[in-house]
């Protein structure tokens, strides 16, 4: 039906019917073949009677799961407009089969107040995608003083961050440790020693030193772990770990889940499906940060994935302009988008072969809601409906042109991908791609 297929102006759910859909709920240990009627945006799951009046669209052959969650994305927005907005953004979301996302605030100027936190709230409101905004943990970003952490709890706020950069003063690591486990909220460090990858381009090691650019060591990221697993034990506080991409990373994580330690962390496709020498050619939508590592790192990252020492699933979706893109290796702007190509890499690659669905709920659907301390949406009747749908057998080529994303920066550019997002349901909005 065409008007469920409106990004720019969302369809209400307001008498709509998936019919014949697999749901998947592990939290309500649903897995069965049924109908899902959605009335003003509330759920009945299984309804006896299908209304005359209902709008029924025949989705048999499809996977609906409770709405997946990016826990990590940037949308630009304020000060990057050319490559991101938070209408972009959200639409790439919804073309990628999120319901929901945490965006980051290393914004010009950086989400570091309440005033800039709510302006971004209110333009997000609107909107079929939960947009959660991860504030600056210190000022600026300049990592000297923190941000007024009681005031934007109280807007909402759950996650502190200079992502981008790590904390690097330990001593305001471990006040905003403290401070914001008082409060109810979660550091997310990007761990990085900034003195030891300085000016690095790519994952130093064997082709770094063929291709001639400079490195960024795996003990820059793991030193920073280790340091944040250490501070966050003494401060009796949790911390989330961005982005992990190194193997003593995932080990040093999954020793201090061992001890108690209140640590969780996520991994972006990127790093579990390729590796450093994927640089080779210059690339720069190769060019992350942190790097793309060796095959160990690799490996260790797809097992920590499968074992949940990585908690979560999320992309760091990362916008960038062509012509940011379109410099020298060495000297383009790290990051790539990935709203629209996680669900599809996910189930081509991941799901089935390192985890199972239910697994892969856990890490994008429920741990970033958990680690934000947010509801989990359910498959049940008189629930707000908060699905993802997806055609698990759908076959396509990633092609940037047709992302909602302004940018086009991926590293998957034409792969082919089994299983594609098929829509989403939300805050009583749904959106219905056609075949
Ligand atoms: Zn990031």
């Amino acid at each position: 039906m065409r008007k469920y297929a409106n990004f720019d102006e969302p369809a209400r759910a307001r008498n709509l019917v998936l019919q014949g859909v697999r749901a998947v709920d592990p939290e309500r240990n649903l897995d069965q073949v049924l109908d899902l009627h959605i009335r003003d945006g509330m759920l009945s799951v299984a309804p006896k009677e299908i209304p005359a009046d209902a709008d029924v669209l025949d989705l048999r052959g499809h996977i609906v799961t409770p709405g997946w969650f990016d826990l990590h994305v940037h949308l630009r927005e304020p000060g990057g407009e050319v490559a991101e907005t938070i209408l972009s953004g959200c639409q790439a979301a919804m073309n990628g089969g999120f319901t929901g996302v945490a965006c980051m605030p290393n914004t010009e100027p950086p989400l570091d107040d309440a005033g800039r936190v709510r302006w971004v709230m209110e333009k997000a409101a609107p909107l079929p995608v939960d947009l959660h905004v991860v504030a600056a943990a210190t000022r600026g970003r300049e990592g000297r003083q923190l941000v007024e952490m009681s005031e934007l709890v109280e807007l909402g706020v759950r996650a502190f961050s200079d992502d981008g950069k790590p904390i690097a003063d330990t001593a305001v690591l471990r006040h905003a440790l403290e401070y914001a486990n008082m409060l109810g909220a979660r550091i997310f460090e990007h761990a990085d020693d900034p003195d030891l990858s300085v000016g690095g381009a790519m994952n130093e090691g064997e082709w770094s030193t063929r291709l001639g650019l400079p490195g960024i060591p795996a003990v820059s990221e793991t030193l920073d772990v280790l340091r944040c697993i250490l501070v966050a034990r003494y401060a009796g506080a949790a911390v989330h770990i961005c982005h992990v991409s190194t193997k003593e990373s995932v080990e040093w994580i999954r020793w201090a889940k061992q001890q108690g330690i209140r640590v969780t962390a996520e991994v972006c496709p990127h790093h579990l499906l390729l590796t450093e020498e994927r640089c080779r050619e210059f690339d720069t939508d190769f060019k992350m940060n942190p790097p793309l590592r060796s095959e160990e790192d690799r490996q260790t990252c797809l097992k920590g994935l499968a074992d949940g020492t990585l908690d979560a699933y999320c992309t760091d979706h990362a916008p960038h302009a062509w012509e940011a893109k379109a410099q020298e290796f060495d000297v383009a702007p790290f990051g790539v988008v990935g709203l629209e190509t996680a669900l599809g890499l996910a189930f081509t690659h991941l799901v089935g072969r390192h985890l199972d669905l239910k697994a892969m709920i856990e890490r994008v659907v429920y741990a970033p809601r958990r680690i934000l301390s947010q509801p989990l949406p359910a498959i049940a009747t008189g629930e707000p409906a908060n699905l993802t749908i997806i055609d698990p057998e759908g076959s396509w080529t990633v092609r940037p042109d047709e992302f909602r994303s302004k940018s086009r920066n991926t590293p998957f550019k034409g792969w082919e991908l089994t299983g594609r997002a098929r829509g989403i349901v939300n805050r009583g909005f749904a959106v219905i791609k056609e075949v």
